[in-house]
């Protein structure tokens, strides 16, 4: 009876721009109120869990949210008008006891949940390096560090003690499933659940090892030598395959993912595979032209500036940039001059600047030129 749903919010019992916090809250409050195991045999209380559920499926999760906010049941069910809806995994977070299990078989659901023997690829593991500009862009070698999740090598990772080995489950004779039946005004309903002997796994410790209390891994510290290549730049990630953290049940192990910080240099500037460099000249410097050392990676290099460089002019050092990270070529450092304007002068450089400015003529200020004779036909027309 689709037609008849009722609102998710007032399910809940909550206002429609209701937190996050809130939803949860008064979810948890009624699931409890309505769990099927506290209410053995109760139709009503039933029907209320599962509706409790539902609108919490909708509501906890932020798109199907907005599709329920603007379209109502419609968006969010597509089977709506069609009679019943799909239950798919709730999140019970850290709730009190666990019906994620229950849930899932009570109402027909397939159980979701993944056969905890299978074999999951461990997690990756984060480190990171501080290197020098230099060093990034020389390339280096680095060691980080970490402390990653191992087989256990007591119990070489079975997580029985020495000697001893896991045995078949007693509760669910190694099948990890146990199957209930339940008593309901129409009559018995049968249920199956995850084993809560074995979690699942179909088998149980009896002795736990000591060195990992059971679980089969343990932390352990290792240090990782690192090549890093020449071109890196700040914030990259170096991903080092299979050196994360141990697979389980036999699965892959993750990988060690290192972050690269690289220190500012005191004079270069780096742009992609470019470096910049300012450097200050002299006024003579610029008008007459000159050797000027300029510093680069491969060390400093002579460099001649033309007769007459203007302030902000720049200058293309070919290859003097950065190593490309794939290894062929290299960018360029770029020179920026900025011109010093000379300060303190006394009376005998006063005197001679005077005397050069008197010498210069319109010719030598090829842009003042183009300033006053834009400035004159502004104020003549
Ligand atoms: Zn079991
Ligand atoms: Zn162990």
């Amino acid at each position: 009876m689709a037609e008849s749903k009722r609102d998710y919010y007032e399910v809940l019992g909550v206002q429609r721009g209701a937190s996050e916090d809130e939803i949860k809250k008064a979810y948890r409050r009624l699931a409890k109120q309505y769990h099927p195991d506290l209410n053995p045999g109760d139709k009503e209380a039933e029907a209320k869990f599962k509706e409790v559920n539902e609108a919490y499926e909708v509501l906890s999760d932020s798109q199907k949210r907005a599709r329920y906010d603007q379209f109502g049941h419609a968006g969010v069910d597509p089977s709506y008008g069609a009679g019943g809806g799909g239950y798919t995994s709730y999140d019970f977070g850290d709730f009190d006891f666990d019906l994620g299990d229950i849930f899932s078989s009570f109402f027909g659901g397939t159980g979701r949940r993944a056969n905890p023997n299978a074999p999951r690829r461990g997690s990756d593991v984060a480190a990171s390096v501080v290197i020098s500009f230099e060093e990034a862009a020389r390339g280096c070698k680095k060691q980080v560090n970490i402390h990653v999740v191992s087989p256990c090598g007591e119990c070489g990772g079975s997580g029985a003690a020495k000697g001893t080995f896991r045995k078949t489950c007693p509760s669910c004779h190694g099948t990890g499933q146990q199957r209930r039946q339940q008593r309901t005004p129409f009559g018995v309903i049968q249920t199956q659940t995850t084993c809560s002997q074995c979690h699942g796994t179909g088998s149980i410790i009896e002795t736990p090892c000591p060195n990992c209390r059971g679980t089969g891994q343990v932390r352990i510290p290792k240090t990782i030598g690192i090549n890093i290549p020449a071109g890196i730049d700040d914030g990259q990630v170096i991903t080092i395959r299979g050196q994360g953290n141990a697979g389980i049940n036999g699965g892959p192990p993750g990988d060690l993912q290192v972050s690269v910080s690289v220190r500012p240099h005191p004079v270069f500037e780096r742009d992609g595979y470019d470096i910049w460099y300012e450097m200050p000249i002299t006024f003579a410097q610029a008008a007459l032209g000159a050797e000027i050392e300029v510093p680069t990676l491969d060390g400093k290099i002579t460099y001649t500036i033309k007769e007459g460089t203007q302030p902000g002019e720049t200058f293309r050092l070919k290859g003097k940039g950065i190593p490309h990270l794939n290894g062929r070529g290299r960018g360029d450092q770029i020179l920026k001059v900025t011109i010093e304007v000379p300060q303190k002068l006394n009376a005998a450089q006063k005197k001679l600047l005077k005397e050069f400015e008197e010498a210069c003529n319109e010719a030598n200020y090829p842009k003042r030129r183009t300033f006053f004779q834009k400035m004159k036909d502004a104020f003549t027309q």
